[in-house]
């Protein structure tokens, strides 16, 4: 992946979540996030209220599920790889490719913005 400094997997979290304000997030399951998906380390996210989450690619592009908690707030520590198993996934190579070609898209035209 490119590096700048809109790379959302370099910023440091500004939400004032509890644990990450103002340092790099690294996982995306731990209890205590409170972390808001306008939050400056957040990856580009799909909000999906047919399923009641959100979906977004971590550094490794794996797809990652979160379920929603009240509006707004996600359940991070339900946050979930989607694999074969998942009720998502026999979805989840046609979302992960619909984020990653949104992601490739939009790069080299961040600096414009
Ligand atoms: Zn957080
Ligand atoms: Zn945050």
């Amino acid at each position: 992946m490119y590096r700048t400094y809109r790379n959302p997997y370099e910023r440091p979290c500004d939400c004032r979540c509890p644990i990450h304000q103002g340092s790099r997030r690294t996982a995306y399951d731990e209890p205590d996030c409170h972390c808001l998906i306008t939050c400056a380390s957040q990856p580009a996210t799909l909000v999906v209220p047919e399923v009641g989450g959100i979906l977004f690619l971590d550094y490794g592009l794996t797809l990652w599920f979160v379920p929603g908690l009240e509006p707004g707030h996600w359940d991070w520590q339900c946050a979930v790889p989607v694999g074969s198993t998942h009720p998502l996934g026999k979805a989840a190579d046609y979302l992960s490719d619909l984020l990653f070609e949104a992601h490739e898209a939009l790069l080299p035209l961040i600096h414009r913005m």
